[in-house]
């Protein structure tokens, strides 16, 4: 598959350049196009939090097979208090937020982000939540859920896309 990654406000150089690498390792096109500005109409100040689905309308905007937004704010979607990102089932545009993968460790950063991402990519190509909870098509809903699951489709997910996995993550 083809991913055109656009960055949204300031993300960190060095993980772009690491989501780029992770993801042509797993068999990905990128193509990292020149980030924009977080859009004003997603903030919530009440909350200090922005809106998901306003970043998904960016990818909506950009070129590209598959847009995958990327920002280190923190977003969320009504009724949740968060979430790591959002993505269009069997359309274009994906977002993830870095903000809650814990940067501390980088290894362990940048393995979750692949993760996010691959897992929104997932929904772009027409995939729904996995009761597998080693699948990446598994839902987040905290960062242990993140760490338990790979960054691959379970059989049963790559089996619903038709037989050949957009991506493969070598182990
Ligand atoms: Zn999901
Ligand atoms: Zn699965």
């Amino acid at each position: 598959m083809q991913v055109s990654v656009l960055p949204a406000g300031d993300v960190e150089k060095n993980v772009l350049e690491a989501l780029d690498a992770d993801l042509r390792r797993a068999g990905v096109g990128v193509t990292t196009l020149p980030s924009q500005g977080v859009p004003g109409a997603a903030h919530n100040p009440e909350r200090d939090q922005y809106r998901a689905p306003e970043l998904l309308k960016m990818g909506r905007r950009a070129h590209g097979e598959h847009v995958l937004v990327v920002t280190e704010v923190d977003l969320y979607v009504d009724p949740l208090n968060f979430v790591f990102g959002q993505a269009d089932v069997g359309g274009q545009a994906a977002v993830i937020s870095l903000h809650r993968l814990s940067p501390d460790d980088s290894r362990l950063f940048r393995f979750r982000a692949l993760k996010e991402a691959l897992h929104e990519l997932g929904h772009n190509v027409g995939l729904d939540h996995c009761p597998e909870a080693t699948c990446v098509m598994h839902f987040s809903n905290e960062l242990a859920d993140t760490d338990r699951k790979g960054p691959n489709l379970c059989p049963d997910c790559v089996e619903r896309v038709g037989g050949e996995p957009p991506w493969r993550v070598p182990a």
